[in-house]
């Protein structure tokens, strides 16, 4: 079984994507037109937000963010330890301080004690700037933002909600990708929604912020595509991404979201062993999961237990082995102020299985039959 089948999914829409990756061939305009416009206007209104700015990468999109605020050299931006590299290497780049910050157990989600723990540490102890946050809608689940979004305003932090697992959850009925000043999401394959490359969106309701990062995403143009304002990057949706990201969003909407929430309730019933710790999804929240990702007791042999699931067909994968603050990378470069246990102890549980809207009945009961005997001998 696949983890994630995108060859199913490519079957059941085949039809219409034929035509529509043909049709933009033939038309032989490959960057821009109007299969780009078209497709931001839909997401902006599928967000609910006024702006969506497509460019070529989930990364991308946050440093097109980041740059538009003029985040750089001498400003903290707070990012949860447990999270994809790409949400604290952006800080990074554009030469900010990364401060990770813990995660709720059971969300996974960016906690707000510890973010205001980070914060007030930053305050007496550097001479860094707090400047945004960046919380993560991780595994397809809204990050806390009930809570984040008044903190936020009450310490003066811009918001940038890294959505790139969670286009398509939603929180009160509000969706994912909305929440932040500005949110960004990622069309990478095994995203919720994903092209047949690499893609990203940007999105803001700000006139001023969408402007901007329209520009900074081709070059830092100006009125005409030869006048550069300002130093940007070349950063675009393809045409053909668009057009096959338009044909996924119809399947996305009418029923891929709801049938991935299915399968969910399929592996809540299924996976019975009290050993396992299921992912939790708060009362008013809806997760698109882009994982689905249980926690193993503390000294089971997981990477036994993988082994033993593989040599069953069974693939699973560790998101994540490693937190933010461990990375080499960052080494000397960011700050960690409670040394975020939680997340530490997440890395070293922490199992996604197969998951999507075209896992079948059938591998979902063989996922969890074998997880739980093979469990036994794991722990
Ligand atoms: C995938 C991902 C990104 C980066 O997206 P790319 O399109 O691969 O650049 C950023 N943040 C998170 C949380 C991700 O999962």
């Amino acid at each position: 079984m696949e983890f994630r089948d995108l060859g199913a999914q490519y079957a059941s829409m085949k039809t219409e994507m034929d035509e529509a990756i043909l049709a933009t061939v033939a038309a032989g305009r490959y960057i821009g037109g109007s299969p780009v416009t078209e497709l931001e206007r839909r997401l902006a209104d599928y967000v609910g937000v006024r702006h969506c700015v497509t460019c070529a990468n989930g990364t991308d999109a946050l440093q097109l963010a980041l740059m538009a605020w003029g985040v750089g050299p001498g400003d903290a931006v707070f990012v949860p330890d447990f999270t994809f590299f790409s949400t604290g290497e952006v800080v990074a780049a554009v030469g900010a301080t990364p401060v990770f910050v813990d995660v709720d157990e059971r969300t996974f989600n960016m906690d707000p004690a510890s973010l205001h723990g980070a914060y007030d540490h930053v305050v007496a102890h550097t001479d860094l700037r707090p400047r945004a946050a960046a919380p993560v809608d991780l595994f397809g689940l809204p990050a806390d933002f009930d809570q984040l979004l008044p903190l936020c305003r009450e310490l003066g932090l811009l918001v940038l909600e890294d959505g790139a697992q969670g286009f398509g959850g939603s929180l009160d009925g509000v969706r994912a990708c909305s929440f932040g000043d500005v949110a960004t999401t990622s069309f990478f394959p095994a995203k919720p929604l994903g092209c047949y490359g690499d893609g990203g969106a940007v999105f803001t309701d700000d006139d001023g912020w969408a402007a901007r990062i329209r520009s900074l995403a081709v070059h830092g143009k100006g009125d005409g595509k030869y006048d550069n304002v300002r130093v940007g990057m070349n950063s675009r949706l393809d045409t053909l991404q668009a057009a096959i990201l338009g044909v996924k969003l119809s399947a996305f909407e009418a029923h891929e979201v709801a049938d991935v929430n299915e399968r969910a309730t399929w592996y809540g019933t299924l996976l019975t062993e009290a050993a396992l710790a299921l992912p939790e999804v708060p009362a008013n929240s809806r997760s698109s999961w882009a994982q689905y990702t249980v926690r193993l007791p503390e000294g089971c042999d997981r990477d036994a237990l993988q082994d033993a699931l593989r040599a069953e067909g069974i693939p699973t994968m560790v998101y994540y082995p490693r937190p933010m603050h461990e990375q080499p990378a960052f080494a000397g470069a960011c700050l960690c102020p409670d040394g975020c246990p939680t997340t530490v102890r997440l890395c070293a549980t922490v199992l996604s299985l197969p998951m999507g809207p075209y896992l079948t009945r059938e591998d979902a009961e063989q996922v969890a039959t074998s997880l739980m005997r093979l469990l036994e001998f794991t722990s």
